[in-house]
């Protein structure tokens, strides 16, 4: 199994590729922006807009077009993701798990019959998968793991416990971490297994309350005595499934990090128009020099942002490696967007505060992205530890 980055797309041409970015951008304005609202108050996306992101081809954006999915390059992929950042990112998760942390260990370290088995029903969104590392004891710390997978004959028995995984209610297929090493044995001794939701054994608590992004939701999975066949094995090699998943998370961190931008973006277009419209003192706030203060430092980061992604995806596709720029993005961004939001409630003022305005709703929903897939401080110890290693 190689251990570089996997084999790049080659991507789509240009005019297909324009005519997706239109597509998802008229999908966004026309389909998800109206019902934002309904959608964080019901906690639940419509199914029928479920199906209409499966026609679209968006839960295969980034699975090889040898299984059915677009194959979108990485410059791609975060072009498509700016657009769809901006509406309500609970959106994004229906189908992100897909696109993203659930179907990447197998594009990368699936065996031929693995990716056959299951590639295909991904791409669809007939099978929605979730990526299941973090548990109740391991959460920055993902190589302390506990959860074990003991083989047994041609079988392995999985005992324990993971928490707030995404898409958990919904999944049918999990890339489930767990300890094939002993106690001691840290990332060497995780590897990776594919197991289907139905399985024995396996089962989801109850969906988390959370601060944001409703509609979006998270559980934990419990597996007692979960028996799977060596073949639910990813990759057929025991102790690369930390490897695996850090490899996922890298390309991830590009993801999420176009997330961040397009909800940047957005949100500065809300912060924008707001003030052209709000009056105070017999002007709009918009001539006011304090507010465009607010947008110049909203639209310099946000430019940022957009830029430092473009740069490490073009790289990735060029086949480098990007772990350190990976890193950089995911915690520029997600901390930018954190401030854009703040910047947008204070030019909105008390409306900002108001749940009618959507605006309050944004600024919850961007906080997750401090946290999960590893959180600024990681990222921070990430850049850090490869700038030591590379000057070593
Ligand atoms: C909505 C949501 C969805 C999620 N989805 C998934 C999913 O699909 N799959 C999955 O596996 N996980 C998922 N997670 C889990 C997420 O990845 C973890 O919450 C995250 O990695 C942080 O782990 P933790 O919560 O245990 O925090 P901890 O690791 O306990 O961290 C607590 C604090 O300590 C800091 N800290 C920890 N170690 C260090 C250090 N060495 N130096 C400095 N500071 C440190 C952290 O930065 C943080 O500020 C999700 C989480 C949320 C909230």
């Amino acid at each position: 199994m190689p251990d570089t980055i996997d084999q790049q797309s080659p991507g789509l041409d240009a005019e297909t590729f324009a005519a997706l970015i239109e597509t998802v951008r008229r999908f966004v304005a026309e389909r998800l922006v109206p019902i934002e609202a309904q959608v964080a108050e019901a906690d639940q996306v419509p199914p029928g807009i479920v199906d209409e992101m499966r026609a679209l081809g968006l839960f295969g954006l980034s699975i090889p077009t040898e299984f059915g999915g677009l194959g979108l390059s990485m410059s791609e992929e975060v072009r498509v993701v700016f657009e769809l950042g901006r509406t309500s990112p609970a959106f994004r998760s229906v189908f992100g798990t897909n696109v993203g942390i659930g179907s990447q260990g197998l594009v990368m370290d699936g065996t031929p019959a693995q990716k056959q088995k299951y590639l295909p029903r991904i791409a669809t969104g007939e099978i929605i998968t979730s990526f299941a590392l973090t548990e109740p004891e391991a959460g920055s710390d993902a190589a302390s793991l506990r959860m074990t997978a003991r083989k047994d004959g041609a079988r392995y028995i999985l005992n324990g416990t993971k928490r707030f995984i995404t898409n958990a209610p919904e999944a049918g297929l999990f890339t489930v971490m767990a300890r094939t090493g002993g106690k001691d044995s840290g990332a060497r001794g995780v590897s990776a297994f594919l197991v289907e939701a139905a399985t024995k054994g396996l089962s989801i608590g109850k969906p988390d309350a959370k601060m944001g992004q409703q509609g979006a939701h998270t559980a934990d999975v419990i597996f007692e005595d979960v028996s799977v066949p060596a073949d639910a094995l990813l990759g057929g090699v025991e102790g690369r499934g930390f490897k695996t998943a850090m490899k996922v998370l890298d390309r991830g961190r590009l993801h999420i990090s176009a997330l961040c931008v397009g909800v940047a973006e957005r949100l500065l277009a809300d912060s924008l128009s707001y003030a052209r419209e709000r009056k105070q003192f017999g002007q709009a706030i918009a001539g006011f020099q304090l507010i465009q203060a607010m947008l110049a430092d909203s639209r310099t980061e946000a430019y940022a942002g957009r830029t430092m992604v473009l740069d490490a995806s073009r790289r990735r596709d060029a086949g480098e490696d990007i772990g350190t720029e990976a890193a950089c993005c995911k915690y520029y961004t997600s901390e930018m967007v954190g401030r854009v939001a703040d910047r947008a409630v204070q030019i909105h003022g008390g409306a900002g505060y108001m749940t009618e305005y959507g605006i309050e709703r944004f600024y919850r929903d961007v906080r997750l992205f401090r946290l999960y897939e590893g959180t600024s401080q990681i990222q921070q110890l990430v850049i850090a530890r490869n700038m030591l290693r590379e000057t070593e």
